[in-house]
This record gives structure tokens, sequence and C-alpha cells, in this order.
């Protein structure tokens, strides 16, 4: 009885995230997100995979509300996003944390990193992380938090341009996670990262993901990245979700053409 409850749990969850026939067109016409829809449950990791250009960072944007939609709904913790005044709206914003492909670009190249690592705590007013031990001090939670993606503290008094490109991610890493947030976004995490460096940092993504239960939209252009990372996967091709499934349904014969090119391109298993 307890193992059957266990396993439906995840359908318990309530939805964090679900978005509802969202279009987003660029000046001069390109249609880049076309009437999309999906839900994103709590603890759970749902992978969207496409090639460049498809429109994946697109709907990203859209649905962190940074770029306006056309039209569609976006509901966040079940409050509609698209109805919200622009105050309302950045206050519900907080909610979601996000952490983009160019690790560089999301850092002020002039604060340390213990400045840039207690942003969101400091902007939010928040305290201690729930799942750091209780702290007051600062420094304290902020090596704390480095701790938990791996880093010494002492990078703490350093400056974005001394770490490297797979450090400067870690440290995005635990600043999304330090606020709590409902969702985090993953928009190709470890596209700019060495080879080497990738598999690591996605296996760090993954055991916080477990061990905090967090939720995520992880998006890669790569379909062996989505696969590890993702319980639920969807591919997007040319602004439209194509196709959609669970873990080893990937491999079945009768997917989506796009998505058979994609498992051909990429090692997948
Ligand atoms: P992906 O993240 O899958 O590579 P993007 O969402 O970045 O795809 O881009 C989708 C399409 O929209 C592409 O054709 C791209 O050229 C176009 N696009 C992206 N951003 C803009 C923009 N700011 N203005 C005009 N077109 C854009
Ligand atoms: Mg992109």
């Amino acid at each position: 009885m307890q193992l059957q409850l266990l396993q439906t749990s995840d359908l318990d969850q309530p939805e964090v995230l679900r978005l509802k026939n969202v279009w987003k067109t660029y000046h001069g016409g390109h249609q880049a997100v076309k009437g999309i829809s999906f839900a994103i449950r709590r603890g759970e990791c749902l992978g969207l995979v496409g090639e460049s250009g498809s429109g994946k960072s697109t709907l990203a944007r859209c649905l962190l509300t940074l770029e306006r939609m056309d039209k569609g709904e976006i509901w966040l913790n079940e409050r509609p996003l698209h109805k919200l005044t622009s105050f309302q709206l950045r206050q519900a914003r907080r909610e979601m944390q996000a952490v983009f492909q160019s690790p560089s670009a999301s850092f002020n190249s002039r604060l340390t990193i213990m400045d840039s690592l207690l942003e969101p705590i400091r902007c939010q007013n928040k305290g201690c992380p729930s799942f750091l031990d209780k702290s007051t001090n600062e420094r304290e939670i902020a090596s704390q938090l480095l701790e938990k993606v791996h880093l010494p503290a002492n990078c703490l008094n350093r400056y974005p341009g001394e770490l490297s490109g797979g450090q400067k991610q870690r440290v995005a890493i635990a600043r999304a996670i330090s606020v709590e947030p409902s969702l985090i976004v993953l928009d190709e995490p470890t596209a700019s990262l060495d080879v080497s460096i990738q598999a690591k940092v996605l296996n760090l993504l993954k055991d916080l993901q477990e061990k905090l239960g967090l939720s995520y939209l992880f998006i890669s252009h790569d379909l062996s990245a989505v696969h590890f990372m993702s319980q639920r996967l969807m591919v997007m091709q040319q602004g439209e979700i194509v196709d959609v499934c669970e873990g080893m349904e990937l491999f079945a014969p009768n997917r989506h053409s796009y998505t058979k090119q994609l498992l051909a391109l990429f090692d997948v298993n």
C-alpha cells in the first residue's frame, strides 16, 4: 500500500507551472513559438530538446516573463502571470530562477562572488535556505551554498574573471537554488563548457534536483543530456512541440521522425 502511494506520488504533486497556447512572433513576422502548452509538477525535471533556432530560448524567456508573448496563458503556482500588474509580476517572478548558457554574462564583473551569490537572498529579504545548517551569518550561508555545488569557500572573495566557466556556472546554480524557487529554468547550462566539465555539471544538477526536490525546465539541443536529466521530455521543431515522451519511451519505434533524427545525431543511452 505504502509502495503504491510512493509510486503514484509524482502525479499527486501540484503543478508549479502551466503554459496554455503560448505564441511569440518577432518583429519582421518570424513566429518563434507556435501555440505551446505544457505543465511541470513539483519535483519534476521536464526536458526541452530541439536544434538551434527551434525556439527553445524564446519559449524560456516568455515563461520567465522576460519576453512578452503575443497571446497565451502562463500559470505559476496557480497564479495567472498573464493577468498580473507589473508590480505583482515582479513579486511572482521571484518564484522562478534561471541559469543561462553564458556563465560570464550572468555575473557583474565588479562584484565579488560572495556579493553576486547573495544578490537574490538580499533582494528578496530572505534568510538562510532551509536546506542549509541554520545561520544568520552571510558569509557562512554563502560558503555553505558553495559547498552544495562543490566549490571551496575561498572563491567568495574572488571576482568572476578569476573563475573558470565551469566554476562560474556552479556559482550560478548555487545562486539559483539559494532562494528556494518553485521552478528553475536551465537554458543550455552546459553548452559553453568544456566537454570534460559538462558531465560533472549535469551530475551536480541532477543530484541537487533529487536531493532538494527541485522542479526544472531543462533545455538543450543535446538529446543525450536531456534524456539523462529529465523524467519527461518534449521535442521542439520550428516553434512547435512535435513529440513528448517519458524515459525509455524515447527509443520506441513509433517516435516522431524528428525525434528519430535527433536520436541518430546524439549518442543517447
Ligand atoms: P533556440 O533557443 O532553440 O536556439 P531561439 O528561441 O533562440 O531558438 O530562436 C528561435 C528563432 O527566433 C530563431 O529563428 C531566431 O533567429 C529567432 N530570434 C530569436 N531571438 C530573436 C530576436 N530577439 N529578434 C528576432 N528574431 C529572434
Ligand atoms: Mg537557445
